[in-house]
Parts: C-alpha cells; sequence; structure tokens
C-alpha cells in the first residue's frame, strides 16, 4: 500500500476540530459496554456499586459517571491502528466525574490517559487498568484576557490555533502541524520549528492518579525537549497558553504554510505514530537513519517511511510487535553505523502478548 493511500480520520480539517467541542449531556449515568476477548468485568454489584474484576483482582466502586467499556479496542481509534484493548476504558462524563472515580480506584490499579493516540504504539497485549479518554466537554477553547488561551485536554492543537488565529493571538501556530490533543502536547512538550509548549504554557489544571485537582504552574513540569515530569497516572484536563498580540492574516499565512510544508514532508495520512525517535544533540534522526540505509526498512507490514524516515508505518496488516522491532532495529543499525543510540519519542506502552 502506498503511503498516500490510507486517509487518516485524525488529520482534521478546521471544521472537523471544532465539531468536538460540543457539549455533552448532563445527566449523571454511567454507560456500560462489556467486549468480550479478556477478563476484565464489571457489574453493577448493588444499587450505585459497581464491581469491576481485572486480571490483576477486584473492587467495588461508587457506580462512575460516564462511559465505560471492558477490553476495549484502543486499535480503532489511535493512529497506527495497531494493539491490544484496554482493560477498562473510562470516559468520564467531567473533570469532577474523573476525580471522583479515581479518588476511589485502589492504588494498585494502574491508571493511563490517551489523547488521539499520534504519539503511541500499544502494545499487541493490551494496557492493564484503567485508561482514560477525555470526553468532548474537555474539548472547549476560550479566549481570555491579554493574549492568553484556555483549553479543555480533549481539544486538538489545530482548535487552540485556530482559535488563537480568529482572536489575534500569535505564538500558537505550529499547533497547527501537531495532530493530537492538548492533554497530549502537556504532556509531551510537544513542539515544532522551534517551538514548544514549554514556551505557552502558564499552567495546566490536572486530576492527579489520588483523585485531587489541582492547577499546577508550568515550572513544576519539569519540561525539557518532548519530555515532561507529569506523575504517573495524572490526568491533564485543561491547559492555559500565553500568546502575544499578532495579525490575523499573518497568523493564517503561517499556519497555512505549516500545513503546506507538513502534507509535503510527513506521511500524513498513513497508520503512523510521528517522530519515532528524539533529534540526539547536534543531529537529525532522520538523518541518521537515512545514512544507516534504514529507508524503506521493513519487517513484516511496519515499515520506515520512504518519505519521512524518522516515521514509522502500518502498511496495513503490522502488529504492534512488528513496529517495535522495527523501531529496534533502526536503532540497533544507526548505532554500528554512527554511534549515536536513538532515544525513543513515541510512547510505548502496555503489554507484549
Ligand atoms: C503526522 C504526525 C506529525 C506529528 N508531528 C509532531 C510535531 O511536529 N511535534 C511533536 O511534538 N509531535 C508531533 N507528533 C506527535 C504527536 O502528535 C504529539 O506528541 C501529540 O502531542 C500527542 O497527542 P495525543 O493526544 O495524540 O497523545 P497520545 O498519543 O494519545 O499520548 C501521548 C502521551 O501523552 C499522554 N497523554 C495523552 N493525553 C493526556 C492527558 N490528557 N493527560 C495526561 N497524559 C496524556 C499519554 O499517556 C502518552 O504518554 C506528530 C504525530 C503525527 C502522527
Amino acid at each position: 500500500m502506498s503511503e498516500a493511500a490510507s486517509p487518516n480520520p485524525f488529520v482534521l480539517s478546521e471544521v472537523e476540530a471544532r465539531e468536538t467541542s460540543d457539549a455533552p449531556a448532563a445527566r449523571p449515568s454511567t454507560a456500560l459496554t462489556t467486549n468480550g476477548g479478556g477478563v476484565a468485568g464489571v457489574r453493577e454489584a448493588s444499587a450505585g456499586v459497581f464491581e469491576f474484576s481485572l486480571a490483576a483482582g477486584a473492587f467495588t466502586a461508587t457506580q462512575p459517571d460516564g462511559e465505560i467499556q471492558t477490553n476495549a479496542s484502543l486499535a480503532d481509534f489511535i493512529w497506527f491502528r495497531t494493539g491490544g484493548a484496554a482493560e477498562l476504558l473510562f470516559r468520564p462524563r467531567s473533570v469532577d466525574a474523573l476525580a471522583a472515580f479515581l479518588k476511589e480506584l485502589p492504588r494498585w490499579v494502574p491508571v493511563m490517559a490517551v489523547g488521539v493516540g499520534s504519539n503511541l504504539i500499544v502494545r499487541d497485549g493490551g494496557v492493564p487498568g484503567v485508561v482514560v479518554r477525555l470526553p468532548k466537554a474537555c474539548a472547549k477553547v476560550a479566549i481570555e484576557p491579554g493574549n492568553r488561551i484556555r483549553a479543555g485536554a480533549a481539544a486538538m492543537g489545530i482548535t487552540v490555533a485556530s482559535a488563537a488565529r480568529d482572536a489575534g493571538i500569535a505564538g500558537l501556530e505550529f499547533l497547527r502541524g501537531i495532530p493530537g490533543t492538548v492533554g497530549g502536547a502537556v504532556r509531551m512538550n510537544a513542539g515544532a520549528y522551534g517551538r514548544d509548549v514549554s514556551d505557552l504554557l502558564i499552567e495546566a489544571t490536572l486530576v492527579t492518579r489520588a483523585g485531587a485537582v489541582e492547577t499546577w504552574p508550568a515550572a513544576l513540569f519539569g519540561y525539557s525537549y518532548r519530555h515532561s515530569e507529569l506523575p504517573e497516572g495524572a490526568v491533564v484536563v485543561e491547559a492555559l497558553f500565553q500568546g502575544r498580540p499578532g495579525d490575523k492574516a499573518a497568523i493564517a499565512a503561517e499556519m497555512d504554510r505549516i500545513a503546506t510544508e507538513r502534507e509535503a514532508s510527513q506521511p500524513l495520512r498513513s497508520k503512523t505514530g510521528g517522530s519515532t525517535f528524539k533529534n540526539p544533540g547536534g543531529h537529525k534522526a532522520w538523518a541518521l537513519i537515512d545514512a544507516a540505509g534504514c529507508r524503506g526498512l521493513r519487517i513484516g507490514d511496519a515499515q520506515v517511511s520512504e518519505k519521512h524516515c524518522n516515521f514509522l508505518l502500518n502498511l496495513g496488516g503490522a502488529t504492534s510487535a512488528d513496529i517495535e522491532a522495527l523501531g529496534e532495529e533502526v536503532r540497533r543499525r544507526v548505532r554500528a553505523r554512527s554511534g549515536v543510540t536513538l532515544e525513543w519519542e513515541i510512547q510505548r506502552v502496555g503489554e507484549r502478548s
């Protein structure tokens, strides 16, 4: 299959991205989907009390407010379209519903947030514990005085960049090219064209693994290149960004330039996870990969992109194991050729099967 042949639904148009901000219904309830194909289960044990069983044990909790799915496919929506299921996928109705659920959740249950999976390899054995996917209610974007933008963590980067442009706020244009959520960007310190989230972030609100809702100033995130020190199990729910006054037409032109440049240089319509490896100090990862002869290299249906060789592709039938093995082979060849050890940028989560 060619790199251009698989339109990826997560390359949102501006209009589609805006539609993700629709307000949800406010009625508290649990929508339960129990999928087979795994050991996880959930049932209403008594009025208002749910009993959950996971591979590592069972627990009860007050009825969660939102959607719960057992053995939920993540491959349905993450960019690579590979990998195993989440034992429990929780889509809380609100930040308060998330906090209440995490507060009661026994500490032995691992928790992981997911955005749209544009930087994820979910291993084929699936993700133990709870995966949190924020609802549309957490995708609102609002302009605040002083050229500031407040964005729910489920909002897409393009939505934030577009809102900033419409308000004449410059400095957020690079988010136009990052096809993930605000939560993923805050966690990853996403960036491009010499700017990253740490240059913009004033503060972010998160729900800790213990269920506390806390607002952290940017300095607490310990940012460095594509890295934050967000604590394990914490879910970012909102971010406040600082821009500067700008000319709408100039901002729009810069966003268009970014979109065109990305279309020309990246396999945007493929099943991919973005840049696979961080650029090592003084080097470009793609150039090291190219020099090591890895452009187009394949393991099964996993391939190093011909278009941008720091991108790995699922040509259709790859497993996450194929993709990860290909990444490790690239690392091995680059180390042998140039002596540089590439560090994964893509987050690899879950268990091998
Ligand atoms: C075509 C393409 C181009 C890309 N270009 C760039 C680029 O130029 N620059 C760049 O930096 N990245 C780029 N990426 C990678 C990716 O888009 C970014 O890392 C993005 O910020 C990830 O957002 P996401 O919502 O998809 O996160 P996911 O991939 O779902 O998750 C990534 C990590 O963030 C965590 N996470 C997600 N949401 C939350 C949350 N609410 N709270 C806490 N943790 C959370 C996850 O647990 C995981 O560890 C690109 C990817 C693709 C596919």
